[in-house]
């Protein structure tokens, strides 16, 4: 039998009334996050690279009874996400919710890495999660806001061929538990989220052999989904991750073990 005093039942749509900001909504696991957060009740900002591609998952979010709009943004750039954060004001209503899921890979060995791939990976994924915190702080500050990050197992245990990737994922761990520090005074948590191996388009591009051999390495052996990242979002924003700020959660059958 459930104990309610330690199993609080908050409802299934507890996050009505509250307005949630997503980036790289348009597909996998941003996609999943915002049309979870709608199904919690949230009205939702869906941002990818451009507005077309994330109207979809505005729809289905809309499909779920909350307000939703789709916006073209390219999250490294500083002026376009701060000026992002009062359009989805203007048009939602408030901010209560940032998720910071926008991410890219570009490997190869360092040997061969060139700068510009350095260089765009740690501008979309560590500088974009800056360029949204800092547009979106003053809102959050308002309403005691939630702010996730997603960065990645690579970020914890580093990984061949993603020198890249991995010091931006790192440097949003680093990022995280700062800002929730500063932030924690005004009743703003800020987590991240380390997911796995993943299924969506960004890890369709490794080859048969190589997932294989990757989900073989897998604890719980098998690889995830973007749903199981989605809900343990919705546990960090929602009622239940009230006093969890700083963390990292990793999500990922126990790769990183
Ligand atoms: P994906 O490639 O399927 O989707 C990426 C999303 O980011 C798209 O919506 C794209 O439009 C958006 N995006 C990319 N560059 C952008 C930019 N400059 N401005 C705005 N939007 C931009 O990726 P995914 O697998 O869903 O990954 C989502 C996040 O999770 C990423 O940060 C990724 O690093 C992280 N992650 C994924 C896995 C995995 O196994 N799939 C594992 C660990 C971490």
């Amino acid at each position: 039998m459930t104990d309610t005093k330690t199993s609080p039942d908050f409802g299934k749509r507890f996050l009505e009334g509250q307005v949630a900001l997503v980036t790289g909504a348009s597909r996998g696991i941003g996609r999943a996050i915002a049309i979870s957060l709608a199904a919690r009740g949230a009205s939702v900002a869906c941002i990818a690279t451009s507005a077309a591609n994330a109207e979809s998952t505005a729809e289905a979010c809309r499909a779920l009874g909350v307000k939703a709009v789709a916006y073209g943004v390219d999250v490294s750039d500083t002026a376009a996400a701060a000026a992002n954060v009062k359009s989805v004001m203007d048009d939602l209503g408030g901010l209560n919710i940032l998720v910071n899921n926008a991410g890219i890979t570009k490997d190869q060995i360092l040997m061969r890495m060139s700068e510009d791939d350095f260089d765009s990976v740690i501008n979309v994924n560590l500088k974009g999660t800056w360029n949204f915190v800092k547009a979106a702080t003053r809102p959050l500050m308002k309403c005691a806001g939630r702010i996730i990050n997603i960065s990645s197992v690579v970020g914890v245990t580093g990984n061949a061929g993603q020198v890249n990737y991995a010091a931006s994922k790192a440097g949003v761990l680093g990022l995280t538990r700062s800002v929730a520090k500063e932030l924690a005074g005004r009743k703003v948590t800020c987590n991240a989220i380390a997911p796995g191996f993943i299924e969506t388009d960004m890890t369709a591009a490794i080859d048969e052999v190589a997932a294989a051999k990757l989900t073989d390495s897998i604890p719980l052996g098998r690889i995830g989904s973007a749903e199981e990242i989605a809900a343990t979002v919705d546990f960090l924003v929602g009622p239940a991750g009230a006093y969890i700020t700083g963390q990292t959660i990793l999500v990922d059958g126990g790769l990183s073990l």
